[in-house]
């Protein structure tokens, strides 16, 4: 094998491209098939793997450079460039304007430290969303050594061959070899949303435009129809779209429909507060204090009042959901799907391979008689049975009807140390298992009839033909698919005189009622010479050979699932392909309700208008025989109603519908590049017990963002009342502002943080959806946030009054202030570990981070208090023992004010694990 010659300098440097035939950059139309195969050193066969490897080597993985993450400066920038930070940077101005150096740098050091807490916490929220992308890792199907496979599209390199279906994203640059009804979609190069068809076409004039280069298919383009199989010319940066985007898969920032509540809350709160600092000074003024105090009265107010924490707090919370949910096998490709899926009020689940384990068996064939199948899996093993007798040869007739359907699969059998497995469809790896029990020779059957030409099986069309050579008949076509497709095309039936279609019918209706799919084949010969199928008539002329009953077992976690889906309010429907039987026997073996008793059908769907589907979808829960447009209708009708919609799909045809649906569930394992590329969230198992656990984990990011939320603000309104009335009455102020910056920083990084990883209510999954739109804090919450900043400001105004009574310096009476304040929030930490259940509901020890939390929090205050240099920083003076025990002692009677308020407050709405969600239980 000869490698390509050297590629010229530009493309060289870019590293990726084989030298193009021209010389320039995009000869490869120019030449034909035979000849660009000659030159990229490879043949139909593809690459040697080892030549594949060398090829890697030189030329570099097929992936373009990742946009860099932001540098260090411009996160810094984030950081510093927010409203909150602002009245803090200019706080900051004024107090050194005004010669108070010390806290003029107490408040900048706050900025820096915060900002720097800031910048930790989004590198890595950052790293974790770019990780999700490394999760969904795009396979290309390839001819290596002859053999089709699959490999990683990162791996592929100039020579490879490869292997072209609908729904593939073109994984790099290639020279058609063949192509049938190939139709790809290039809009993302040629800005044409209209499918181009792709043909194999021979040599084209030289100066023929991009879009007009129908022998090749660019990268980043997708298939949208049809099959083909194509050379790689160009990988990475030297491939058309490296050309005109050196960058993609930015990581999207992590913000959601609540975080940006949040922040529009910050916005408001920092006009707000502005207003009440310039209201302050203006009392200040009146009251005739000096300029200056007024100013620092100004500062006062707004430090306090600004809930520094809270952005850093959105964001991490936020960023272990989603790796939470990674871990769960749920790869979140949106983020804003973290926070809907906490709201989802119908799942719409494909059943094959979704509910089911797409690990399909061939239980029955019927071909006049009834044959049973043994064997389990896809090993082709097994005996056939005839009323319980085991037969030692399969009667002619069933043995004509496996041949045909065998010669009518695409799928492979591989056999490896963890058993047998199918590559390709399991529907067709079951046939060929089936063929095997019944001791057909796969090759020899091939070679008898080698197949001329194939219509590839479309949940549209709902089935599959072939175009065969036979020496005997002459060309030969075999159709197998849905029972009703393929026996309104037949004429004959193998086994009889005369076919009775409605008798058939019935036996397949019979074997769907069991729960199996059905499959039936037929096959009739062609006069004159073989032509392609596309221009042979496939309506009638068939004779019918018989029908396959396969068994596809739900699987166990989906029965699971579904009913903690069900309990949590949520209503589960199944959608399918499959007979409206197959698919109610397999509904009532998950335990969906089939709603109306019966499944729905495509065809149905049709003849209703969209406000009878609206009527219909509410009660309805099995759709069969459903296409992937009925789904963007049924998507579109729920959503109508007001249901937030959770749907799954896997082909090219179900994008749509996973744009329009509120959560698009793509599968990682069946699913095409297509599907995942459309979709919110990817299933690295397919299985349908993980979207139940994406929702889980949805509903407790929620649930703990509201809980940190809870946490902060009453600190925060506590101080600004304490500065409020302080400068009001005209009394010294208990808390300086660097003194306010102090506890906020501390507090919310050391303890808030905590409240991000606290486990799940143990009713996350017994309560209804949350409403879309719903308030953010309920109306417990929103009490809650009030008792407690009450209750701080009068305890802090209660010390300070005490410690002045009896004579303590103003410092020492600051520093106990802070001390009982800041022991207060320790111990209501634990108080918000949960809004409904007592700590000890919660579990004392659940979650360890709480007391390592606490630990460092004393820490530092001990530090604060007695260290010389922290009392120079912040004014504050050590205090003794009985001060210690009166901020313990008071912050424990505020403990115990806010459990008892847990208890009698929120009595309704008691058992409920977030505050204040008025709504009735049960759907
Ligand atoms: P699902 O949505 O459950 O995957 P499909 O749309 O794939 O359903 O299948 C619908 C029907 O088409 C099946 O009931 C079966 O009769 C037929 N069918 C499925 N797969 C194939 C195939 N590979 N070849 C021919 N017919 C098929
Ligand atoms: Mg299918």
């Amino acid at each position: 094998m000869h490698p390509a010659p050297p590629a010229p300098a530009s493309a060289a440097d870019a590293g990726a491209g084989a030298a193009p035939p021209t010389g320039d950059a995009g000869g490869w139309h120019a030449i034909d098939a035979a000849d660009a195969l000659a030159r990229l050193g490879s043949s139909p066969a593809g690459l040697a793997s080892a030549a594949a490897r060398r090829e890697l080597d030189r030329h570099g993985p097929n992936e373009l450079p990742r946009q860099p993450s932001d540098g260090l400066a411009i996160l810094l920038w984030r950081q510093v460039a927010q409203p909150l930070i602002a009245v803090l940077l200019v706080a900051a101005a004024v107090t050194g304007a005004l010669g108070h150096w010390i806290d003029a740098g107490v408040i900048l050091g706050v900025v820096v430290a915060n900002a720097l807490v800031g910048v930790v916490q989004e590198r890595r929220a950052g790293r974790a969303v770019e990780a999700l992308l490394e999760l969904v890792a795009l396979e290309s199907t390839v001819v290596r050594d002859g053999v089709v496979q699959a490999v990683d599209a990162r791996e592929l390199v100039p020579g490879d061959v490869v292997v072209l279906d609908a729904g593939d994203k073109v994984p790099a640059d290639c020279r058609l070899l063949e192509a049938r009804g190939l139709l790809v979609d290039e809009a993302l190069l040629t800005g044409e949303s209209v499918p181009v068809e792709k043909l194999e076409a021979g040599a084209l004039p030289a100066e023929t435009p991009l879009p007009e280069r129908r022998n090749l298919v660019f990268a980043g383009t997708r298939v949208t129809g049809g099959q083909g199989r194509a050379a790689v010319v160009a990988t990475a940066s030297a491939t058309e779209l490296g050309r005109i985007s050196a960058l993609v898969g930015a990581a999207e920032p992590l913000a959601t429909p609540l975080t940006r509540r949040i922040a529009a809350f910050s916005r408001t709160l920092t006009i707000a507060i502005s207003a009440l600092a310039a209201l302050t000074f203006g009392i200040a003024w009146l009251r005739g204090y000096e300029l200056l105090d007024g100013f620092l009265a100004a500062v006062a107010l707004a430090v306090s009042a600004i809930p520094e924490g809270l952005p850093a707090i959105m964001t991490i919370a936020l960023a272990a959901g989603v790796r939470r949910m990674a871990a769960r096998n749920a790869v979140v490709r949106r983020l804003p799907a973290v926070e809907t899926l906490g709201s989802t009020t119908v799942i719409c689940s494909d059943k094959t391979g979704t509910l089911t384990r797409s690990e399909m068996v061939v239980v029955e064939a019927y071909a006049g008689q009834r044959i049973e199948l043994t064997g389990s899996g896809y090993r082709p093993s097994g005996a056939l049975l005839l009323d319980g007798r085991s037969l030692a040869q399969p009667p002619s007739a069933v043995a004509g009807l496996l041949e045909a359907a065998l010669l009518c699969s695409d799928a492979r059998l591989v056999e490896s140390d963890e058993g047998w497995r199918v590559e390709g469809d399991p529907t067709e790896g079951a046939i060929v298992a089936a063929a095997g029990k019944a001791g057909i020779d796969r090759d020899r059957t091939e070679r008898l009839r080698p197949r001329l030409d194939a219509l590839p099986f479309e949940s549209e069309r709902r089935f599959m033909a072939t175009l065969h050579a036979t020496e005997a008949i002459g060309p030969w076509i075999v159709v197998k698919g849905a029972p009703e497709e393929v026996i309104a095309r037949c004429e004959t039936v193998a086994w009889n005189e005369r076919l009775d279609a409605r008798a058939v019918l019935e036996e397949a209706e019979r074997m769907a009622g069991a729960g199996q799919r059905v499959l039936a084949v037929a096959a009739k010969s062609e006069e004159g010479p073989a032509r392609a199928l596309e221009r042979v008539d496939l309506e009638d002329g068939f004779t019918l050979l018989g029908l396959l009953g396969l068994f596809d077992p739900p699987r166990e976690e989906a029965v699971r699932a579904v009913a903690a889906c069900h309990s949590a309010g949520i209503r589960v429907a199944m959608m399918t392909g499959d007979h409206p039987r197959t698919a109610a026997a397999i509904a009532r073996a998950v335990g969906i309700e089939a709603g109306v008793g019966r499944a729905l059908t495509g065809a149905e769907l049709d003849r209703l208008t969209d406000d009878e589907l609206a009527r219909e979808a509410a009660t309805a829960s099995v759709f069969a025989r459903v296409a992937p447009e009925h789904k963007l209708r049924l998507v579109r009708a729920l959503q109508g109603s007001g249901e937030i919609v959770a749907m799954t799909g896997d082909g090219v045809n179900d994008a749509p519908a996973l744009r329009q649906a509120d959560i698009g569930v793509a599968m990682g394992v069946s699913g095409t590049d297509v599907s995942k590329e459309a979709a919110d969230m990817v299933l690295r198992d397919d299985d349908f017990a993980t979207i139940e656990a994406a929702i889980e984990e949805g509903r407790r990011v929620y649930d703990n963002l509201i809980k940190s939320i809870v946490f902060i603000l009453p600190t925060s309104a506590g101080e600004s009342l304490l500065v409020l009335l302080a400068i009001a009455l005209g009394l010294t102020l208990p808390v300086l502002p660097v003194q306010i910056l102090w506890i906020n920083l501390v507090t919310t990084v050391a303890l808030a943080l905590p409240l991000a990883l606290e486990a799940r209510e143990p009713d996350t999954m017994r309560r209804p959806p949350r409403r879309l739109g719903e308030p953010v804090l309920g109306r417990l919450a929103i009490q809650r946030i009030g008792l407690v900043a009450l209750l701080m400001f009068g305890a802090g105004i209660g010390v300070f009054e005490w410690e002045q009574a009896r004579g303590a310096t103003v410092e020492e009476a600051r520093t106990t202030v802070i001390a009982t304040i800041v022991l207060i929030e320790a111990l209501y930490l634990l108080n918000c570990r949960s809004l409904a259940r007592s700590a000890r509901e919660v579990g004392l020890l659940a979650n360890p981070s709480v007391y390592w939390g606490i630990a460092l929090v004393v820490a530092l205050q001990l530090a604060f208090t007695y260290v010389p240099f922290m009392n120079t920083l912040f004014e504050t003076e050590p205090i003794g023992g009985v001060q210690w025990l009166v901020a313990a002692g008071v912050a424990t009677g505020v403990m115990l004010l806010i459990a008892l308020e847990k208890r009698l407050g929120g009595a309704p709405e008691r058992r409920r694990g977030s505050a204040g969600r008025p709504r009735t239980p049960g759907r």
